[in-house]
């Protein structure tokens, strides 16, 4: 089995301008490629799980979100980086789905695909949802600055979750603490 960090996309990785659909618009955020270098270096694997609602609202195609996985892919490969999985959920809120953060089926389908051990493993984003999702799979989670994540602070700090300013940050903290197995 092996460690993984869930990494949110929106926010986290990239820009956020909202519902992306156009590659070209993919803006990789500062420190992010040099810090999933570390990642990879270190032997924990790198697996993105976002909420694409935009699909479910009708404002995305699949195939859209699929450029725009591909686009990072491609500016990661530049970078002499790799990531190991892409999962999203495609519904809308009020759907009720399991898959949507702060549901977790998504990690666990993660989990069995790539053999990666939950309780070793973190969860990073810019959202209440993305750490929500760590306690209920067993995880360790680092909410970020970077996209949203001001505005979810307060409201993360209360469940003595850690907030740092960026996903550089959240890789120092990571790769300093003690591996749970
Ligand atoms: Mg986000
Ligand atoms: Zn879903």
């Amino acid at each position: 089995m092996t460690r993984a960090v869930f990494l949110d996309r929106d926010g986290t990785l990239i820009d956020d301008p909202g519902f992306l659909a156009d590659p070209a618009g993919v803006l990789i955020l500062p420190g992010v490629l040099d810090a999933l270098h570390r990642l990879q270096v270190a032997g924990i694997r790198r697996v993105v799980i976002t909420n694409q609602s935009g699909i479910g609202r009708g404002l995305l195609t699949p195939t859209e979100v699929g450029a725009v996985h591909a686009e990072i892919d491609r500016q990661c490969a530049v970078a002499g980086v790799s990531l190991d999985g892409w999962f999203h959920c495609p519904h809308r809120p009020e759907d009720g789905c399991t898959c949507r953060k702060p549901g977790t089926l998504l990690h666990t389908r993660a989990a069995a695909s790539l053999d990666i051990d939950l309780a070793a493993s973190w969860c990073v984003g810019d959202r209440l949802g993305d750490v929500a999702a760590a306690a209920a799979i067993g995880a360790r989670a680092i909410l970020v600055r970077t996209g949203d994540g001001r505005d979810h602070e307060s409201a993360v700090r209360d469940q003595g979750i850690p907030v740092v300013d960026d996903l550089a940050a959240a890789v120092d903290l990571i790769l300093s603490a003690p591996a749970t197995t």
